[in-house]
């Protein structure tokens, strides 16, 4: 028997946030988006958890930005409501 595993990248979830900045790259200022990518183990092509996440605070028009911890991602997510 064999089995394939392997990992796979959900849809990454976009919110965009309440904080309106700068941007050095684009010269826009926006209100830019927080988004969170997360890798899942997978077997036989069925994600059954998730591995590790990657959140990032972008731009939305560029896609500049800079990767944040879970805690600041996820603070300023409850910032949100
Ligand atoms: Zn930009």
């Amino acid at each position: 028997m064999f089995v394939i595993f392997g990992f796979d990248e959900a849809k990454p979830e976009i919110v965009v946030s309440n904080q309106k900045k700068f941007c050095e790259r684009c010269f826009n200022t926006n209100y830019w988006v927080l988004t969170k990518h997360q890798s899942r183990f997978s077997v036989f092509f069925i994600p059954l958890f998730p591995v590790k996440s990657k959140y990032y605070f972008l731009c939305p028009i560029c896609n500049n930005g800079e990767e944040i911890t879970a805690d600041t991602y996820n603070r300023m997510i409850n910032k949100q409501k």
